[in-house]
């Protein structure tokens, strides 16, 4: 069987990319949200176990020490953290997985799943990506301009050239398109399809 691609979004936040995954989500087969463990209190709409598992910090922690994250980080004044189980089960089974972690997180996993596909999402931009962040904020439940110091941080050539793609999301339907085609083109890399083929013949 063919092995599950770990698909990994990152980029500032008020970015795009849950736009981006959602659509992606809805449009594409065998393709599947990895689901996060925070410690920050849900948003309006968000659902627990769907959007995020909403957790304290104490059973963070405990999560921690028990090695049950692939990685963690603390962003904007809470932790994150992808369980081992939402990645290693997508893989044995054969189907993506779309991770929407922050620059710390990717890095970490680009330790140990190199072969994972690292996107970032960033804006034309910041004027844009801080009106984009204040029409989001409807119950002003984040800081902007804390959002905003550290996209500045995030955007560093430094951390953009361990991305393998780079999607500028100025005009949403080109941004659609251009992550469409980015995990098309990747399910259609020869040595993924190689694997099926040899076990179909
Ligand atoms: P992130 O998940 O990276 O924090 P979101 O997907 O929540 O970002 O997008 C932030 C806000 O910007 C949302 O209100 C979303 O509807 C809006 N948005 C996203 N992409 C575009 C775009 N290309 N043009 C205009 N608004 C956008
Ligand atoms: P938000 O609170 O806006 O949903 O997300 C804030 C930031 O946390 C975003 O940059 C998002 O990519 C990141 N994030 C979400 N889940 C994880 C995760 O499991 N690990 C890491 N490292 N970052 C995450």
């Amino acid at each position: 069987m063919r092995k599950g691609i770990a698909f990994i979004v990152s980029g500032p936040s008020g970015g795009g990319k849950t736009t981006l995954a959602k659509s992606m989500l809805h449009e594409l087969d065998n393709l599947r949200f990895s689901v996060s463990c925070t410690t920050r209190k849900p948003r309006e709409g968000e659902v627990d176990g769907k959007d995020y598992k909403f957790i304290t910090n104490e059973e963070f922690e405990n999560m921690v020490q028990q090695e049950r994250f692939i990685e963690h980080a603390f962003v904007h004044g809470n932790y994150y953290g992808t369980p081992v189980e939402e990645f290693e089960d997508a893989k044995a089974s054969g189907v993506d997985l779309l991770l929407d972690i922050d620059v710390q997180g990717a890095s970490q996993i680009k330790q140990s799943y190199p072969e994972a596909i690292f996107c970032f999402v960033m804006p034309p931009t910041f004027e844009i990506l801080k009106d984009r962040l204040s029409r989001r904020n409807g119950n002003g439940d984040i800081d902007i301009d804390q959002r905003l110091v550290r996209a500045k941080e995030e955007m560093a050539p430094s951390v953009l050239e361990q991305y393998d793609f780079i999607i500028i999301n100025d005009q949403l339907d080109e941004a659609l398109e251009t992550i469409h085609s980015i995990i098309i083109s990747t399910r259609c890399q020869s040595e993924r399809v190689l694997e099926k083929i040899k076990e179909n013949l």
